[in-house]
């Protein structure tokens, strides 16, 4: 079959010819229909730090993806040949005592799709029985393939209570751009988005009518605070950039007793001024992954119930045209960028 493989120590990636995954007696096999790049994709691509210690050569990678089940191993119960699919990329262990209290996605014996175990960008992926999420029939594959991310958004938006509460969101790309959505529809009152790059800013403001965009690098977040009225701070902040600048700015504008859901990963350890959140009473909570399942579960749900994640998708490329595909995320003027593996 066709993959994606990261075959090689150096930057790039290469579609090579690899064999069909076999399955286990608990693992499910899946033509993969659309994939989506994800952020971390290119970190590998790109061969960073993270991913020269995280990523063994060769491995196929990808991990944002809609399929439909073609086989099933011995044991399988809970899904059937023909459903339409996605996956949870985080595949658990069952020895650690957060997995033996069921709280899976706190696992630290987690294993990655696309990272250290064979992932999506390929004609067909493995996965266990237990990380397949069935799909509603009405549920698009372009956006079953952006299922992951759009999970990350969602909890960490559903992190904290967001009713009447205003909401600062440090970083917009995709995933911040979804949690703005996701926010709006949960009951934040008013929500700012804040970036230094202009295309995903004027893009945040496109999709999601009523939000405040701020070019930090230009634009003085408190006048915009002033402007809409705000006079105490931000109830709760999303930070999505894994900038310092962007954590340390909001560290100041939150209100007193203020809630922080942090998903931006900083590229390596940073200053910032703890005596400000211990005398502001802040709580900073770092997220990760998704919760599982009960995040995959809201999810279908406020998708059921009318968030429209439609506009995320502003690229489409076949899978064989997939350099134009990196070299669009490379850029970064994009939302969510899909390949076709049909
Ligand atoms: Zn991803």
């Amino acid at each position: 079959m066709k993959a994606l493989v990261k075959s090689k120590s150096e930057a790039g990636i290469w579609m090579e010819d690899v064999p069909v995954p076999k399955i286990a007696p608990n693992e499910v096999l899946i033509k993969v229909n659309r994939t989506s790049i994800c952020g971390t994709d290119m970190h590998i691509y790109k061969w960073d730090d993270w991913a020269q210690a995280n990523v063994p050569v060769p491995m196929v990678i990808g991990h944002e993806y809609g399929g439909e089940v073609v086989e099933v191993g011995s044991t399988v119960r809970r899904v059937s040949v023909g459903q339409r699919v996605s996956g949870e990329g985080h595949v658990v262990g069952n020895r650690s005592r957060n997995a033996r209290s069921g709280r899976f996605h706190l696992d630290p014996d987690t294993k990655g799709i696309g990272i250290n175990l064979p992932g999506a960008f390929a004609e067909y992926i493995k996965l266990p029985e237990f990380n397949v999420i069935p799909l509603p029939d009405n549920l698009p594959m372009d956006i079953a393939a952006i299922l992951d991310p759009l999970g990350n958004a969602v909890h960490t938006a559903l992190s904290f209570d967001l009713v009447g509460e205003d909401v600062l969101i440090t970083g917009a790309g995709p995933i911040g751009v979804m949690s703005a959505m996701v926010a709006r529809k949960a009951g934040a009152r008013r929500i700012v988005i804040t970036d230094i790059n202009q295309w995903r800013l004027d893009f945040a403001k496109k999709i999601n009518s009523g939000i405040h965009a701020v070019n930090v690098s230009k634009d003085d977040l408190k006048k915009t605070m002033d402007a809409i009225g705000m006079r105490e701070g931000f109830d709760v902040g999303f930070e999505m950039s894994g900038a310092a600048p962007a954590f340390n700015q909001m560290i100041d504008v939150m209100i007193m007793g203020g809630n922080i859901a942090m998903l931006g990963l900083p590229p390596k350890p940073f200053n910032t001024d703890w005596g400000k959140i211990v005398l502001k009473a802040l709580t900073v909570r770092g997220i990760y992954g998704r919760q599982m399942y009960d995040t995959w579960y809201k999810m279908l749900a406020l998708l059921d119930n009318g968030l429209d994640m439609t506009d995320m998708i502003t690229h489409r490329f076949d899978c064989d045209q997939f350099q134009d595909a990196f070299d669009v995320m490379l850029k970064g003027d994009c939302g969510k960028v899909i390949l076709n593996w049909e």
